[in-house]
C-alpha cells in the first residue's frame, strides 16, 4: 500500500478524503456533517480501505449507526464496494435507480481484467432510497443537495453532492484530474453535457472522483471537456485509425495516468456515434494489450 489518504477540511461541515492520484480503483470520497447526522459521499474499493475511511468519519464527526447516510455517486466498485459497511452499521444508503440495480447485480470485480484478491467483504447491500429527483438531505443546521444527472454521462445513473453552505461540489467520476477518464459505461456526448451542467453549480471547492482537490476556476473541467470533445471529433468518421489515435492521445495527454483507457474510450465513442454495439470483450482486449494479461492492482 503506497501513500496515505489525505483529509481536507473544505469548510465547517465538509471534508474530502483524497487517495493518491493514479491507479485503478483509487477514488476520492468525503463527508458532510451537521448537528444530527453525517452524509458520507461514496465508499472505497476494498473492505480494508473503507474501514479506514469510516474510522476517519467517526473520529471527525462522532456519528455512527443510524446517524450515517451515504450517497453513492455511481455503481463502480471503487465508489460502491464499501457501502455494505454503512448498511451493517445501521446507516442508510442513497443512489440512483440505475446504480441500485447495478450494485445489486455485483460485486463487479471484473476478474478477467484485474488480477487482485484483496477486496475483502464487498457484498452488495440494498439501496434504501432511490434518488430520481434533486433532493436535500437535512443534517442538522446544514444540508447537502443530492443531484442526479438525468442522462447518461460517466454511467447511466450518476449523481453529485453539492454543499452550498461550504461551496463544495463532490462530482463523483464526472471529473477525473491527472487520470484518463473511463467512458466504457457512459457516453462522451452525455458527459460533455454533464460537465456544462456542473459549471452552473456554484462552488469554491471541487472534489473530483479521482485526482487532487480543485479550487474554483481550475482547468479540470475544461481540460476534461477538451479530451471528450476530441474523442467525439476523431471518431465521427466511419473507420478511424484506432491505433494512430491511441498513440496521439497517449502523447497529447501524456501526464494523465491509465493511458490504456484511451483505446476503450475511442472504441466506445465511435460505437455510440455510429449506432454500433461496443463489444465489451473487444474493449477489454484493447485495454489489456499493453499489459499482456490482466492488470495487477496495487490497492
Ligand atoms: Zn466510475
Amino acid at each position: 500500500m503506497s501513500q496515505s489518504p489525505l483529509v481536507h477540511s473544505l469548510g465547517p461541515a465538509t471534508r474530502a478524503y483524497e487517495q493518491p492520484t493514479g491507479g485503478w480503483f483509487l477514488n476520492n470520497a468525503g463527508w458532510v456533517t451537521g448537528g444530527e447526522r453525517t452524509l458520507v459521499v461514496d465508499t472505497l474499493a476494498t473492505e480494508a480501505r473503507t474501514a479506514r475511511f469510516l474510522d476517519a468519519v467517526r473520529t471527525d464527526t462522532g456519528h455512527d449507526g443510524d446517524r450515517l447516510v451515504a450517497a453513492i455517486t455511481h455503481w463502480h466498485g471503487d465508489h460502491a464496494h464499501g457501502a455494505i459497511q454503512i448498511a451493517r452499521a445501521g446507516g442508510r444508503l442513497l443512489a440512483t435507480g440505475h446504480s441500485a440495480d447495478m450494485i445489486a447485480a455485483g460485486p463487479h470485480l471484473f476478474e478477467q481484467v484485474f488480477d487482485f484478491h484483496g477486496w475483502g467483504d464487498v457484498t452488495p447491500p440494498a439501496i434504501d432510497q432511490l434518488v430520481a429527483e434533486p433532493s436535500s438531505v437535512e443534517l442538522g443546521g446544514v444540508s447537502a443537495d443530492v443531484l442526479p444527472v438525468p442522462w447518461i454521462a460517466h454511467t447511466a445513473g450518476d449523481l453529485v453532492v453539492h454543499v452550498p453552505s461550504d461551496g463544495v461540489l463532490f462530482t463523483g467520476d464526472l471529473v477525473f484530474v491527472g487520470v484518463v477518464p473511463l467512458v466504457m459505461a457512459g457516453t462522451a456526448a452525455g458527459w460533455v453535457q454533464a460537465l456544462d451542467w456542473l459549471t452552473t453549480l456554484e462552488h469554491r471547492h471541487l472534489v473530483p472522483g479521482h485526482g487532487p482537490m480543485q479550487a474554483a476556476g481550475s482547468t479540470a473541467i475544461p481540460d476534461l471537456r477538451a479530451y471528450l470533445s476530441w474523442l467525439l471529433d476523431v471518431t465521427a468518421v466511419e473507420a478511424p485509425d484506432f491505433a494512430a489515435l491511441e498513440a496521439e492521445a497517449r502523447q497529447r495527454w501524456s501526464t494523465w495516468s491509465e493511458g490504456e483507457r484511451h483505446a476503450v474510450n475511442l472504441i466506445k465513442t465511435h460505437a455510440d456515434q455510429h449506432g454500433l454495439d461496443a463489444d465489451i470483450v473487444t474493449m477489454a482486449m484493447a485495454m489489456l494489450k499493453p499489459f499482456g494479461g490482466p492488470i495487477k492492482l496495487d490497492i
